[in-house]
């Protein structure tokens, strides 16, 4: 291979199977001249280079984080032995239901604590037919533009505080795990991983990125259980094609723990799992389902789906998503064994609210995705586990 420019090249001979080939092998332009088209370092004064980057700032490392905010081995504890629950569960040795249940997004450490003492007061109770990871959401796709999470923007004001975005996160998991409940959340950024994914039990692909190769690459690494949303317009296809993907091994670009760029190469994850999220029209129904399913049977895969009882199956009304709720009860009561798993979305207090700089926002309201209030969550958590409950009584006959 001979490259054109003012690349230098030589040739050398190699051995090949007996046979002397010879290789035409380039080297870029000696250093000395790379630095006379770089002056300063990487900046790039002709402005050929970052010409729309406005700045660069130091990003802590992961490594950096976790030696500041390490993990106790209790909660270590918690995070394995829940993700092998989660595990069985899509296996079919557990016949619980798992119910990923939480706020479309965190914004405020000490509501997001104070929620998830009442979620561990209602897992408790429930621990026999549900198994519930509570939703902790730091990371938010947007359809357009918005805010885009406590990680990118903790002070919710444009000041773009990721170093304490990454801190104030990884302190609310911890503190969310020394109260006893696995956290689940979804992975957007594909760098945020390396400085929390130790701490959660199960992980979403979003909507937006179910398609993406990044995502799927990164799913194929996480050591996690990890759920694939159906597209934005209901297309299931793109889902069952991105377990698929991540069941393979990949080797992408990524980051270590250290910071620095690595080349990566993964063995596949083999705990992924569809979530209905509703698309042109809801797809949580009996016949959504047996569609779901036969797409996956096609594909070689487990026929189970875990339904989000939210987004387009709630038509974005969030009081819906207590029928929806129903509906799907009323599936699993009557055995259907394909519902691994419910998707809840659930604030102290219900609906949502804007941000509006200068106004104090409302205690426990979602700033993102309208959700219904924990006393609301109480009754559709009892009806989940009453359904599953009655299904094992049907698997069991
Ligand atoms: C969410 O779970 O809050 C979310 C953004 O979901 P989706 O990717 O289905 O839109
Ligand atoms: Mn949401």
């Amino acid at each position: 291979m001979q490259l054109t420019g003012n690349h230098e090249s030589v040739f050398c001979g190699i051995c090949e199977n007996r046979s002397s080939v010879a290789i035409r092998i380039t080297f870029p332009p000696p250093m000395s001249r790379l630095a006379r088209t770089l002056p300063n370092g990487t900046h790039d004064s002709r402005g050929l280079d970052d010409a729309r980057i406005r700045s660069v700032r130091p990003l802590i490392t992961p490594a950096l984080l976790e030696e500041q905010l390490p993990v106790a081995a209790a909660a270590q504890a918690l995070v394995a032995d829940s993700r092998a629950a989660i595990s069985r569960v899509l296996q079919g040795l557990d016949q619980r239901l798992i119910v990923v249940v939480g706020p479309c997004s965190i914004h405020d450490h000490d509501q997001g604590v104070e929620y998830a003492k009442r979620l561990k007061e209602q897992a408790d109770a429930l621990k026999d037919d549900l198994l519930v990871v509570m939703r902790v959401y730091f990371e938010k796709p947007r359809t357009v533009v918005g805010w885009k999470g406590y990680i990118n923007d903790p002070h919710l004001d444009g000041t773009f505080a990721i170093n304490e975005g990454l801190m104030l996160a990884r302190q609310l998991l911890l503190d969310v795990l020394l109260l006893g409940l696995p956290v689940g959340t979804e992975f957007l950024d594909l760098l945020s991983p390396q400085f929390i994914s130790d701490l959660v039990s199960w992980g979403a692909i979003g909507a937006r990125t179910t398609e993406s190769q990044s995502h799927r690459q990164l799913a194929s690494g996480l050591s996690c259980p990890v759920g694939f949303k159906n597209g934005t317009d209901g297309g299931i296809k793109i889902a069952t094609d991105a377990i698929q993907a991540a069941r393979a091994s990949h080797a992408f670009m990524g980051m270590t723990k250290m910071g620095q760029a690595a080349i990566y190469e993964t063995r596949g994850n083999s705990d992924c799992h569809v979530i209905l999220r509703g698309g042109k029209v809801p797809n949580y129904s009996r016949a959504d389902v047996d569609t779901a399913c036969k797409l996956l049977g096609e594909a070689g895969l487990r026929e189970q789906v875990m339904i989000d009882v939210s987004h387009a199956n709630s038509s974005k009304l969030h009081s819906r998503q207590i029928s929806v709720a129903a509906d799907v009860a009323r599936q699993i009561a009557t055995g259907d064994r394909r519902i691994a798993g419910v998707m809840i979305e659930s604030h102290l207090n219900e609906g949502r609210q804007e941000i509006v700089p200068g106004k104090a926002l409302k205690h426990g309201v979602s700033v993102t995705d309208a959700c219904i209030s924990f006393d609301q969550t109480i009754p559709v958590l009892e009806g989940l586990a009453l359904a599953a409950r009655n299904r094992r009584g049907i698997a069991a006959t």
